[in-house]
């Protein structure tokens, strides 16, 4: 069996004295979707960003974090995008003032930084992915709509080169044919061979765009298999899939 890009086991969140997250294993395997669904509060975006080095300053870590077989514990989150993770945070932490260009060109800054002349050859792969953008390259961030912000996050996160991609609730707040639009970019994504870890709210969406998923709930993974399966377990139909 190849090993998977990425393993996580035993993982332990604390805010404060309250435990967030209770053991939770996960794995994602080279050039896979892996979705974590689960209600509001089960920890979700916790997970991502203990896995990304983003933790906030209240929360405290146990357990493995291992990309590529390298154990990442204590790693800064800087350290962690150059080994080849990006989190895409369900805020989308964009820079308003600036250029759509711009804010993308940030999202290669740390291989600008380690020397690399074509750090910006991947503007070209973005655009081809978000044609979107490159009709807007030029304008403010702050200026665009949900879904451009979107896939302007995506795009940035692109820009590092990354093999996982981890995705906060990307379709939250968005029309319903622009989260039809996000899913159908997820699924190009995984094309172009980069794993991706989705959370998301949107369980039937996510299901469908899967190979594998893990049910989070209450700081604890209730339920997994494969995403086709998962689809078709009664008690993921009730409880997140609802009647429609
Ligand atoms: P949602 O879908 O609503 O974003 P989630 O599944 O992503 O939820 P988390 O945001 O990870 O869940 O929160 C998990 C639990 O940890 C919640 O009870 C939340 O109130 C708590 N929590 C999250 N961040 C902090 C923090 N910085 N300090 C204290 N408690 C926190």
């Amino acid at each position: 069996m190849t090993t998977p890009l990425l393993q996580v086991s035993d993982l332990q969140v604390f805010y404060g004295k309250v435990e967030a997250l209770h053991s939770v294993a996960i794995q994602v395997g080279a050039g896979q979707i892996v979705t974590v669904i689960g209600p509001n509060g089960a920890g979700k975006s916790t997970m991502l960003n203990a896995i990304a080095g983003a933790l906030p300053s209240n929360g405290a870590i146990k357990g493995k974090v291992l990309l590529d077989a390298h154990d990442l514990g204590g790693m800064a989150i800087e350290k962690r995008v150059a080994r080849g993770m990006c989190l895409v945070p369900e805020k989308r932490e964009l820079f308003s003032s600036m250029r759509v260009e711009d804010n993308l060109l940030l999202g290669s800054y740390r291989r600008y930084q380690a020397g690399e002349k074509n750090y910006a050859d991947q503007l070209q792969v973005v655009f081809e992915l978000f044609p979107r953008l490159l009709e807007r390259r030029n304008q403010e961030a702050g200026t665009l709509s949900g879904g451009e912000r979107q896939m302007l996050a995506l795009g940035r996160a692109l820009m590092a080169k990354p093999q996982l991609l981890m995705l906060d609730e990307p379709s939250l707040g968005l029309a319903p044919l622009i989260v039809k639009e996000i899913f159908h970019i997820i699924q190009r994504l995984k094309q172009t061979g980069v794993a991706i870890l989705l959370v998301e709210q949107n369980a039937r969406a996510a299901l469908q765009v899967a190979d594998y998923a893990y049910v989070l709930e209450t700081g604890e993974i209730a339920l997994q298999g494969p995403a086709a399966e998962l689809a078709h377990d009664q008690r993921v139909i009730d409880t997140y899939l609802g009647l429609a």
